[in-house]
């Protein structure tokens, strides 16, 4: 065994069907009495109805989470928080919602409910995207990691077909750069390898399976999901997650169609100097060449596999591969600039990893 350093993170963690009846008793658990609900307009039945479930611990609701964590909209809840005088926070929905809560919550130091229903991960780290006029700035602090994390399989169940694909690829990319973490460990690499592989067998019945599968499989999906969220709180990420984030500031691309289409490519790249993390991703994919096998996974499931079916344009791939070399950050390959646009031009194309 090498030697390693690991920092487990606080969280409790609640995973099962019918889970959500538990939150009353979890905000009592807390030593709260006065929740405020938050949701995306997009689910604001699923938050009215919870609302209804908590009774008297909640006092209030906010509906308008919206993605990439806008300052005028924390702004707005934090208002709305105080006004109710309200004592924790319970976010229902995707990344964006679990955002919402994390940047209430750095302001304000209350303690998070979160009940995530996308497989992005954010309700396991540390971390927390935000976004002040058109810049999107990401900070890590214990402030905004979630004390408690609810998973209600029964929530998944009305993701949609090409989310539920991203979403879930978007949580393999934790993985994957997980195991060639400068902080790698065994703990996270046993994680990173159960995450790959619960979410490549799960993502295909729950889009093409028989009907009496997709309830397992949209568990499986979401343990998966929880295996791999906890990597990306764990340790550092590289090429992939920066390409990406890159790619969704400056160019404004959606984010977990992004992460899918770019993976592949970042895993073709790092793969020469990464052999054995990436011989675990391929292992755990059940394939030879895990950057095919990563391509293959997610075209054949319908999704988009190129840049330029999200609309970026060709002439903004040189920016991109500048703006991808300027401020350097630990990855097992060099960064050098023609490769990485050789990445991007691929990417942009939608070709096949070789
Ligand atoms: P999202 O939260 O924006 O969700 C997209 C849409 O799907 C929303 O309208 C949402 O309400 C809806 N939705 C979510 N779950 C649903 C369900 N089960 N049924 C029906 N509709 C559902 O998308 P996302 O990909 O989950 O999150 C992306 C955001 O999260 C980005 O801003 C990203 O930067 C952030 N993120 C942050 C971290 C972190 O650690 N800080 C990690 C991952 C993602």
């Amino acid at each position: 065994m090498q030697p390693f350093v690991y920092n487990a993170l606080p969280s409790r963690v609640i995973f099962g069907t019918g889970t959500l009846d538990q939150v009353p008793q979890e905000i009592k658990r807390l030593g709260c009495s006065k929740a405020l609900i938050l949701t995306t307009p997009q689910q604001a039945k699923e938050g009215k109805e919870l609302k209804k479930l908590v009774g008297d611990l909640a006092v209030g609701i906010y509906t308008n989470a919206t993605m990439h964590t806008p300052t005028n909209i924390t702004d707005d809840a934090v208002g709305l928080a105080q006004k109710l005088g309200v004592d924790c926070l319970v976010a229902l929905g995707g990344g964006s919602t679990i955002g919402l809560g994390k940047a209430i919550a750095l302001r304000t130091d209350l303690p998070q409910i979160v009940i995530p229903t996308s497989y992005a991960g954010s309700e396991a780290t540390p971390i927390i995207g935000q976004t002040q006029d058109g810049q999107k700035t990401t900070q890590k602090t214990m402030k905004v990691l979630p004390e408690v994390i609810i998973y209600d399989i029964s929530l998944t169940l009305t993701l949609p077909t090409q989310m539920t694909v991203t979403s879930g690829l978007n949580a393999i990319a934790h993985a994957v750069e997980a195991l060639y973490a400068q902080e790698a460990n065994p703990i996270i690499d046993l994680l990173a390898q159960e995450g790959i592989k619960s979410l490549a067998k799960a993502l295909p019945v729950v889009i093409r399976g028989k009907e009496q599968d997709v309830l397992q499989a949209r568990s499986d999906a979401l343990y998966g999901a929880w295996a791999c969220g906890t990597c990306l709180g764990a340790v550092g990420m590289s090429l992939h997650h920066k390409l990406c984030h890159t790619l969704g500031g400056t160019f404004n691309l959606p984010h977990a169609e992004t992460h899918t289409i770019i993976l592949p490519h970042a895993i073709a790249y790092n793969a020469p100097y990464a052999k054995s993390a990436i011989a675990k991703v391929a292992s755990s994919l059940g394939a030879e060449n895990a950057a095919q096998a990563v391509y293959d996974l997610a075209k054949g499931l319908g999704v988009p596999y190129s840049l330029k079916e999200l609309g970026m344009k060709e002439e903004d791939l040189e920016k991109a591969a500048d703006i991808a070399v300027k401020s350097p950050y630990p990855n097992p390959a060099p960064l050098e600039r023609e490769r990485l646009l050789k990445l991007l031009r691929d990417a942009w194309a939608g070709n096949r990893p070789e």
